[in-house]
């Protein structure tokens, strides 16, 4: 079943990435699923009782940067730090 929020808390709703991009209702995969996805990082959120939850560490497993493998250069070795 896909989201179903007010067109108006869509428009205030942001991804809480640095880019604090726009979000859309479904995931990549399934455009049907109970999620937010953000079109800058990609990450997908869950939506709880109709509310989403909008916290990085909350973001669904394999949705992020990179997942999509976008601009796939092979670096190797992530060096966060
Ligand atoms: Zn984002």
């Amino acid at each position: 079943m896909a989201v179903d929020l007010d067109p108006a808390l869509m428009e205030i709703l942001a991804c809480p990435c640095p880019a604090h991009a726009k979000l859309h209702s479904g995931t990549a995969a399934d455009p049907e699923a109970d999620a937010l996805t953000c079109a800058e990082c990609g990450r997908s959120f869950p939506v709880t009782d109709g509310i989403p939850v909008l916290l990085l560490d909350e973001a669904l497993p394999e949705t992020g940067p990179g997942v999509d493998g976008v601009h796939g250069s092979d670096g190797g070795g992530l060096g966060s730090g």
